[in-house]
């Protein structure tokens, strides 16, 4: 039945965006990162923006994300965003000849991304 597969595929514990089954790297796309702050842009409008996929809660696909693939969004958006930048302060220089290095990202910050640790597991002693 359709409505059978509709639930078995809202319960699926495999990576929206890769469909790995790696269970230990695999997280809630809507549970907020440790590592994320209240100024961090949310992964499912991260998501949005990179792969122009929309994703949210109630929308009947897989919830969970791999920690590759959450890795992989983040940089592609640092990406995004950074050449947002530069190809604003080229269009500034043009008009005013001003050419001011906007602040870049780097990609290589989004290693501390990675593990993703699940917080609701109490630290192994
Ligand atoms: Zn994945």
């Amino acid at each position: 039945m359709m409505e059978d597969r509709a639930n078995i595929l809202r319960e699926m514990k495999v990576c929206r965006f890769c469909l790995s089954n790696e269970e230990r790297e695999l997280s809630n796309i809507y549970d907020k990162h440790s590592t994320e702050t209240k100024h961090s842009v949310p992964l499912p409008l991260q998501i949005m923006a990179c792969i122009a996929i929309e994703v949210f809660k109630n929308d009947g696909m897989p919830q969970l994300i791999c920690n590759p693939c959450r890795k992989l969004t983040t940089q592609a958006y640092t990406f995004k965003t950074n050449c947002k930048k530069a190809d604003d302060a080229l269009k500034v220089f043009l008009v005013t000849g001003q050419l001011s290095k906007p602040y870049m990202q780097k990609v290589d910050e989004m290693k501390q991304i990675v593990p993703f640790q699940k917080p609701q597991q109490p630290p192994k002693n």
